[in-house]
């Protein structure tokens, strides 16, 4: 909400008298006076008039999670333990939301939060973020799977051809695939255009956000500052 609504929608200000103290420098968001009425408020900011707190602002969050096989990408499920029973200690738990989903067998980083601005920035498919999984093959891996990825394959239904994605191959039936969109079941559905089954998927990274190589399956960390500002 703008700042100018957010003030003068408190039971004791008019639009004339928010205005009037936006201009005096007397409000302040996260300590810094702001005198724009158009600054965007979000739960997440700490709002000030003069010394008088008018909204403590909760705190924003930002996990990391090495996702486990067998669990799924979903707040509750009736048969199968969920991404976010892993989070069940967190206090504000039923805040959080997941950050762009995995495959019930797919391992590897997922990001969760409570900061819905952030996650969609996080899984814009206009920004073509790279995310990159290490794949396992049942057969091995044709290699001129690399050229028709990167050319895109076409997905009879979407109707639509996928963004060019880089295959590099690590071994017979290994490989590191880095795609620029999520499509459902993208990375199956690429090696299964050319008969071959995926039989382990990993997510290694999203952006330049890195699974850290000390969480096991199933624990998480906050984020870094420095890897929330990647998004
Ligand atoms: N592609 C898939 O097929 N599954 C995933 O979990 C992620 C990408």
């Amino acid at each position: 909400m703008r700042l100018d609504r957010f003030l003068a929608n408190l039971p004791h200000l008019s639009h004339q008298q928010a205005r009037q103290l936006l201009a005096a420098g007397r409000v302040r968001v996260d300590g810094q006076s702001v005198r724009d009425g158009l600054y965007p408020i979000r739960v997440f900011h700490q709002v000030q008039l003069d010394e008088q707190i008018l909204q403590t602002g909760k705190p924003a969050r930002y996990l990391m999670l090495h996702k486990p096989r067998g669990c799924v990408s979903a707040t509750s499920d009736p048969l199968h333990p969920t991404v976010l029973e892993l989070v069940a200690d967190e206090a504000d738990r039923a805040d959080l939301h997941i950050a762009g989903r995995l495959d019930f067998n797919t391992t590897g980083l997922m990001l969760i939060t409570n900061d819905g601005l952030w996650s969609r920035r996080a899984t814009l498919p206009a920004s073509r973020m790279g995310k990159v999984y290490r794949v396992e093959t049942e057969d091995p891996i044709d290699p001129a799977c690399v050229e028709h990825f990167a050319r895109g394959l076409y997905f009879r239904f979407e109707d639509l051809t996928t963004l060019p994605a880089e295959l590099e191959l690590l071994g017979p039936r290994l490989a590191r695939l880095t795609l620029h969109e999520g499509r459902y079941h993208q990375v199956k559905r690429m090696f299964g255009h050319f008969g071959n089954k995926v039989t382990a998927l990993h997510r290694e990274s999203i952006g330049a956000v890195r699974l850290d190589p000390l969480l096991e399956p199933g624990e998480y960390r906050a984020l870094s500052p420095e890897e929330i500002g990647q998004f």
